[in-house]
């Protein structure tokens, strides 16, 4: 299959043509048309699917089939970067057919976002705080709105953005498209969904939550002491062409990336407590090679799309399984094939056990000459380790003892 079977717009074609986008990925094969008819869309899909092209398309068909209206389109999205990210994209397809797009986040001025507010764009992209900021001060009005995203929907409601999410929806005309992407679908998501669309269709990109397969993944046992020197020596030994690097805490990624300047690697570091203008250089400089690692905090992190990252390194190991596989979900994106490395302590059993839990499979680890007893206390059904004992393993019993 190819995109001109969907027979977009020729100039939109253009636009993919020279980025050598050529065949739809799953989620644009099925999005793509049933969008394009106005349905309403619940889109379970992460990052790397391709799902920004799957509703921006045919939205910017559908906008460009009648009279361009100043706001015809809204996509909210959970963080500055990802709402920059999506600007990228449908600005520069918008501006193929005419039609302009402005980003509206926090931590940068007013000024320039109310120009384009006022001025009228036919569609924004935004994070809820600012934007119900603008809607409240009269400087931005909906009423013309044909389409409303929701773009990582479980990420917007971990971060505290449903009241933002309901004050600015009730302010938006109820003859609408309305389509949402999430990367889990969680109890507050569906009920979000039956609130707010209508009949949606669903589609859901491999199963709910599992990471794409393409991504090869591996536990190195460590003592949380020997944590840089393991790191620094994977980073100058193994393969490592380019690698987001992940933590904790924002003074915990300070530290890592200073440790790793001083002995000479190339890295720059991505957390909340940046500034706008050196979390864009920092991404500039790493999607243009100039930096080859980056150090981030999840929040800071989550949605980046960064195409060459060969490595995930989990320096800590997520809290939950969702920040799991949103942070492996960096690397292998599209088709390409990525590795994600994450270093577990023997403090990490529970993060580690409702990791391998969701995944449904204890991850391998490695045997390196640092490792550590590391314990995880799932076991994937079926599986048996150990000698057997009446179908139940002594091992089995007292967990696996691993490293
Ligand atoms: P997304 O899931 O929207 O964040 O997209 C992930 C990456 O995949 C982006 O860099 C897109 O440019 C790329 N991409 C999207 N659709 C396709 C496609 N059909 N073929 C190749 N790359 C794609």
């Amino acid at each position: 299959m190819h995109f001109e079977d969907f027979e977009l717009d020729p100039r939109l074609l253009r636009v993919l043509d020279t980025k050598g986008i050529e065949t739809p990925t799953m989620i644009q094969r099925e999005a793509i048309p049933a969008l394009f008819e106005g349905r309403d869309m619940v889109a379970v899909a992460q990052t790397g699917t391709g799902k920004t092209l799957a509703y921006a398309l045919p939205a910017l068909m559908r906008l460009a089939e009648g009279r361009v209206q100043r706001n015809m389109m809204l996509v909210l999205a959970p963080t500055r970067e990802l709402a920059q990210q999506v600007h990228g994209v449908i600005a520069e397809l918008g501006k193929a057919v005419g039609i302009r797009c402005a980003a509206v986040y926090g931590g940068t001025g007013f000024g320039p976002q109310i120009d384009a507010l006022k001025k009228g764009v036919g569609i924004v992209v935004a994070t809820p705080g600012r934007l119900l900021d603008h809607m409240r001060r009269g400087n931005a009005r909906f009423d013309d709105l044909m389409i409303l995203v929701l773009d990582e929907a479980d990420r917007m409601l971990d971060m505290g953005f449903l009241p933002d999410i309901k004050s600015i929806i009730r302010k938006l005309p109820e003859q609408r498209q309305t389509v949402m992407c999430s990367a889990t679908f969680p109890r507050e998501i569906a009920r979000l969904s039956e609130e707010f669309l209508r009949e949606p269709q669903r589609i859901e990109v491999g199963q709910i939550a599992k990471p794409v397969d393409a991504v090869r993944q591996m536990l190195y046992p460590v003592h949380p002491e020997r944590k840089l020197g393991l790191l620094k020596t994977m980073l100058r030994e193994k393969n490592v062409d380019s690698a987001m690097i992940f933590l904790r805490t924002k003074p915990r990624t300070e530290r890592v990336a200073k440790a790793l300047r001083k002995d000479g690697f190339k890295v720059q570091a991505i957390h909340g407590d940046r500034s706008q203008r050196q979390r864009n250089e920092a991404l500039a400089g790493f999607r243009s090679g100039k930096y080859r690692f980056l150090v981030a905090t999840d929040v800071a992190a989550r949605g980046l799309d960064i195409q060459a990252v060969s490595h995930v390194i989990n320096y800590d190991i997520p809290e939950n399984p969702d920040d799991y596989i949103h942070r492996i979900g960096r690397t292998a994106r599209a088709s390409a094939e990525g590795d994600a490395v994450t270093f577990v302590t023997p403090a990490d059993m529970l993060p580690l056990e409702a990791i391998e839990r969701a995944l449904g499979k204890n991850l391998p680890r490695a045997d390196w000459e640092g490792a550590v007893p590391v314990i995880s206390l799932y076991q994937p059904p079926g599986v048996q380790t150990g000698r057997k004992r009446r179908g139940i393993t002594h091992r089995r019993r007292r967990g696996r003892l691993l490293g």
